[in-house]
């Protein structure tokens, strides 16, 4: 996920960069747009006051970052994105927004008179109607406390500044060389996780579908980074799910390890096996969110599996030595 925040004076032009980027499948957000929402459930108007009174407020009550604090919550849900993220005007914003490796802020500025023209122009509701006006409500956008707005000091955060004292034809080649001066850095914080990471949350994802009422387990098999099979713990297919009664042991909570061959549940690392062919199993890697028991581990010697990467530990010394003596590898997964 690339974050790029913009930052800058009044129509200097953000909206501009910002419907540019949204063409370069940047998504947009903007943190008014929170402040926008609270006005709205408040039911009050929506104009440069109020968005600036509200915006103190929130920051008052909750903290100087809290408007980038709940932008942060809300794109982290869907980090596979990169973001264009408006409005950005207090140094804890920037700061809280710094929690993303790849977040870049952009500067826009241009010089007043530009600004104040393009202002004019734009014949916006509720915006100042004289240079006056104007400037005055520059200033309050530059307050001393470090809980109202502070445009220059956000500005001097920037990684990149960018006059648009042109046309808009001007300013895009500038945007331009502007993301691709960001690539260096780019490549440095990118993030992704490692293969083991990705085997092993997938495997809990499969977890998620286990229908045992006592513990969800989830099972992958992988062979060269490759995907081969994955399964769950569970009552056979087409038996009652056991979370309806279709296990007796599970359901009376049996303690751990005790009446183990009563069990009904399959569990998932076999079921990952009978899912893979004989030589799709043969030296693989099967990762699992639980340890094997001894019974699954016999199972996984005879498939093939060379590795065997667990996430909780499960300590059985008989299974450990069995899985050595047959050459099989296993080792705990580590974050
Ligand atoms: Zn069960
Ligand atoms: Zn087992």
């Amino acid at each position: 996920m690339i974050v790029i925040g913009l930052t800058g004076t009044n129509c200097a032009g953000k909206g501009t960069i910002a419907e540019y980027l949204k063409n370069k499948s940047f998504y947009y957000e903007s943190l008014s747009d929170i402040i926008r929402e609270k006005l709205r459930g408040e039911n009050k108007e929506i104009n440069s006051d109020n968005l600036v009174a509200k915006g103190n407020e929130l920051r008052e009550r909750y903290g100087a970052g809290i408007l980038a604090d709940l932008m942060l919550e809300k794109i982290e849900d869907d980090n596979c994105k990169n973001y264009v993220v408006d409005s950005i005007r207090n140094v804890q914003e920037v700061n809280s927004l710094r929690k993303i490796p790849c977040f870049f802020l952009f500067d826009i500025d241009a010089p007043l008179e530009i600004r104040f023209n393009r202002l004019v122009s734009r014949n916006r509701k509720g915006d100042p109607k004289t240079l006056e006006e104007f400037i005055a409500d520059e200033e309050r956008q530059n307050n001393l406390n470090p809980l109202y707005q502070q445009i220059k000091a956000c500005q001097e955060l920037a990684n990149v500044h960018i006059l648009n004292d042109s046309t808009k034809e001007d300013f895009y080649p500038k945007i331009d060389s502007a993301l691709n001066s960001l690539l260096p850095d780019i490549a440095e914080r990118f993030k992704r996780p490692r293969w083991d990471e990705t085997w092993m949350n997938i495997a809990k994802e499969i977890a998620r579908r286990s229908n045992c009422i006592k513990r969800k387990v989830g099972a992958v098999i992988v062979k060269n980074n490759k995907y081969v099979s994955s399964g769950y713990n569970g009552t056979p297919m087409k038996n009652k799910n056991c979370y309806e009664g279709g296990c007796p042991r599970c359901t009376s909570f049996a303690k751990s390890g005790s009446a183990y061959g009563e069990c009904l549940c399959e569990h998932a690392e076999r079921n990952a096996i009978e899912q893979a062919d004989d030589d799709e199993r043969e030296g693989a890697t099967l990762y699992i969110n639980l340890a094997p028991c001894l019974d699954c581990s016999k199972g996984l010697i005879n498939a093939g599996i060379k590795e065997v990467v667990y996430e909780t530990p499960f300590p059985l010394e008989v299974r450990d030595k069995k899985l050595e003596e047959a050459g099989v590898k296993l080792r705990k997964f580590e974050k």
